[in-house]
């Protein structure tokens, strides 16, 4: 098969309508794909908890801002399949192993003062309590009736990837959960897969997401798949300071429209905020693409200031 041409993404977890912070973010991956010549693709990944409509209205309501993506959108929940081959390949290469913890349990053991992997900038780094169980206390964690999580039997407590932002940056590699206690597969494992798959090479999102890149591209490295370069770009903020949330008002499509701010309005707001606009100038996704580069963008938090109070 010919090698995919590159592409960049959008990601988003169906749980709801996007709201200001995420436009933007999709923006951005928009403009770093189309500006470099790469394909921009949709996934939505509903593994987790998604909202019923939910996947249907963020698609209608990146096209209103006037998003543009190549080829049909593409659904985790759909590709079960192609997690089921890698966690498959890396339990063959004894990568793997069951881990029986609750949640409770890992957070009491990360936050250990003697544990040294809690400490190395991964949040909630897991601190390998089932790593080395002999098969007589796996039984027994089996007849208790714990079902087992699997997770990555890491051979390195850190892994680099190149970021247009950060630079060379090295994080924390944990043994990070490849499929949950519930059978489902994770994210870091999912995405990892379908990055590869898809061809995409670029990786725009986030940079709460920043301190999973090293474990993500480790699992390509592990999995014999190109590692993506990464975008991590700066949150939108809440008043508060807090990452921007339904409750700051309003701060979706839906919500903005009653108030006059129309998707055209949206993307304009979006793009001052991004300084490749000046307040009530009209720009279109198009306009912007010409006028996109990427080192003059602010790298501070968006802090947003919703047009509508929080009711109480
Ligand atoms: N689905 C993730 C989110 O909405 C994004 C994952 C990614 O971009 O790698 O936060």
């Amino acid at each position: 098969m010919p090698p995919l041409a590159p592409a960049g993404r959008f990601a988003p977890s169906p749980t709801g309508d996007l709201h200001l912070g995420n436009l933007r973010t999709a923006l951005l991956a928009w403009l770093f794909a189309r500006s470099t010549g790469r394909r921009f693709l949709i996934r939505v990944e509903d593994l987790d908890r998604v909202r019923a409509g939910s996947a249907a209205r963020q698609l209608a309501d990146l096209a209103a801002i006037g998003l543009t993506w190549d080829g049909p959108v593409t659904y985790q929940s759909e590709r079960r399949t192609a997690y089921d081959a890698a966690l498959a390949t890396l339990m063959s290469a004894d990568l793997t192993y069951e881990c029986y913890c609750t949640r409770r349990e890992i957070a009491e053991a990360a936050s250990a003062p003697q544990d040294d992997r809690g400490k190395a900038g991964l949040p909630n780094a897991y601190p390998g309590t089932c790593r080395n169980l002999t098969e007589e206390e796996r039984a027994a964690r089996r007849s208790a009736g714990r079902e087992p999580a699997i997770r990555l039997r890491s051979r390195t407590a850190s892994y680099s990837v190149r970021d247009h932002y950060a630079g060379e940056f090295t994080g924390a590699v944990d043994d990070v959960v490849l499929r949950r206690n519930d059978g489902v597969p994770a994210y870091n494992l999912a995405v990892v897969v379908d990055d590869a798959a898809q061809g995409i090479d670029q990786v725009v999102r986030g940079d709460d997401l920043l301190a999973s890149a090293p474990r993500q591209a480790y699992l390509a490295h592990l999995l014999g798949l190109p590692e993506p370069t990464y975008a991590h770009v700066p949150l939108a903020l809440g008043p508060a300071g807090e990452r921007l949330a339904k409750r700051d008002g309003a701060v979706t499509l839906a919500d903005l429209a009653p108030t006059g701010m129309t998707p055209a309005r949206v993307l304009c707001l979006l793009a001052v905020s991004l300084h490749m606009a000046e307040p009530g100038e009209h720009v279109t996704a198009e306009a912007l693409l010409a006028r996109f580069d990427p080192d003059a963008l602010p790298r501070e938090p968006w802090v947003v200031q919703p047009l509508v109070p929080r009711t109480p």
